[in-house]
This record gives C-alpha cells, sequence and structure tokens, in this order.
C-alpha cells in the first residue's frame, strides 16, 4: 500500500462522493484539493447515493459519462467510482490519494457503516490508496455552512499527508456546522455509538398503500469523551482512524476459549 508521507505537490488526487456530481460538497472538495496540486480528478455518482455502503453495482452495467476536463459521472455507487476511476480512468496512473465528500451531514458512530461516502473511501483503502472521508455535521434543518470546510481541509490534508498512517487503515473527518471561528480545534476521536431509534415514517400513498420513510432523527449519545460525537458536539473536527479489520479483538479471544 502507498502511504503518505508524501509529496502533495507531486499527487495525483481523485475526489469522489455519495451525493452526486452536482452536490455543492463535492466542489467545495475538489477545489480544495486544486489548492495542492495540479492534477485533480472528479469521479462521482449522477445520482445522490447516501446510505448506499459500500455496495458494488452488479446486476445491470455501468456507463461512464465525461462532463468536462478531468471531471466524470458514473450511473453507480460510490464505490462503482472508485473502482471505474482507479481500474479505468485512471489506470495508467493511479491515484496518490482519494478524497470523498464533502458531505452534506455528519458520518459518525455507526453512520460509518451505511455512508457511501465513508465507502468510497473503504473501497479506495483496499485498492491501497491513502483515503479520506469528510462530512460536513449539519443538522436537520440547518443551513451548511461550506466556508468552513472550504477554509479547514487544506491544512488537514496538509497535515494527514505528511505522517505515516497504519496499513488498512483509512481517515474519517467530521467537521461541524459552524462558522470558521467558532470551530474550538482538531481531535483525533473514536467512532462513537447512538442509541438505536430510527425515526420511521408511516403513511398511507394517494392509492391507499401503507408506506414507510426511513426519517434521519435519532438519538444520538454525544456525550461519552473521546468520541467522534463528542468532538463535533463541542465544536471541534473530529478525525477518526478507521480499520477496515471489522474483527471484535476481545470477542476472539473469548471465542477461542469456549469452541471446541
Ligand atoms: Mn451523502
Amino acid at each position: 500500500m502507498l502511504s503518505p508521507p508524501f509529496d502533495l505537490a507531486q499527487a495525483r488526487i481523485l475526489v469522489s462522493n455519495d451525493d452526486g456530481i452536482v452536490a455543492p460538497g463535492l466542489a467545495v472538495l475538489a477545489d480544495a484539493a486544486r489548492s495542492l496540486s495540479a492534477d485533480v480528478w472528479v469521479v462521482a455518482p449522477e445520482q445522490e447515493q447516501s446510505g448506499a455502503g459500500h455496495s458494488l453495482t452488479l446486476q445491470r452495467p455501468l456507463r461512464i459519462r465525461q462532463v468536462a476536463d478531468r471531471h466524470y459521472a458514473v450511473d453507480g455507487t460510490p464505490t462503482d467510482c472508485v473502482l471505474l476511476a482507479v481500474h479505468e480512468i485512471l489506470k495508467d496512473h493511479k491515484p496518490t490519494l482519494i478524497l470523498s465528500g464533502v458531505n452534506y451531514g455528519g458520518n459518525m458512530g455507526e453512520d460509518v457503516t451505511y455512508s457511501g461516502t465513508v465507502a468510497a473511501a473503504m473501497e479506495g483503502t483496499l485498492l491501497g490508496i491513502p483515503s479520506i472521508a469528510f462530512s460536513l455535521a449539519v443538522v436537520h434543518g440547518e443551513t451548511p455552512l461550506w466556508q468552513t470546510p472550504r477554509g479547514l481541509i487544506p491544512d488537514l490534508i496538509r497535515n494527514l499527508a505528511a505522517h505515516q498512517w497504519p496499513t488498512g487503515c483509512l481517515m474519517n473527518v467530521n467537521i461541524p456546522n459552524r462558522e470558521p471561528a467558532a470551530i474550538t480545534g482538531v481531535r483525533a476521536a473514536a467512532q462513537g455509538m447512538r442509541k438505536l431509534g430510527d425515526n420511521l415514517v408511516k403513511s398511507v400513498d394517494p392509492r391507499g398503500k401503507t408506506y414507510y420513510w426511513i426519517g434521519p432523527v435519532r438519538d444520538e449519545d454525544a456525550t461519552k469523551p473521546g468520541t467522534d460525537l463528542n468532538a463535533v458536539t463541542e465544536g471541534a473536527v473530529a478525525v477518526t482512524p478507521i480499520s477496515l479489520d471489522l474483527t471484535h479483538v476481545a470477542g476472539l479471544s473469548a471465542l477461542a476459549g469456549y469452541l471446541p
């Protein structure tokens, strides 16, 4: 696996997301990448893919549409985008760094398992390319303050690209939706946990059939110190190293103690 440290000015940077090719957060991240390197490529989904997780499209063909110079849309998931970018569009000169986002909404706690934003960074990591996911922790109904990630991201990338990372690790960055002056710092944070309780909306459609809509409201436990949820609640940027090895280490040794 390629690993930082590397010279960002020489880096080929791939930018993707899960909010889709026209999302404002994608332009924010591509601009941030262009402030660091002249070799920036965008490959993002045609349609919003929030909640797609790490899914691959296997049941139908995929199309690549060139939008502009170094700018492509794929009619699939974030994972499809990274795969096609690395193995087709950029196959002769692979990216040094993959950035995903900036997502509209935080990807903290168990969100990481649903998130297409984080999944793009997972796919990059599986392909051996250092990858960072960025999310703006907009709370339902708030106006997204894109100037905050726009200002913070170049220095965050410079810092992360200057230090070695563990193998099989991606970086998940959550930025509070506050004015830049109200950001209280940058913290290394663990993945938090939330209480369950998705807001399921049940109603009846115009033809009399019942439908369900999975809503965004959850009862978040932001009180546990050291977590992403806690850092963002206190106004700090949370940087969480995420391992692709999902083994529960304590569970493994307990299991080994009683299996025949
Ligand atoms: Mn999204």
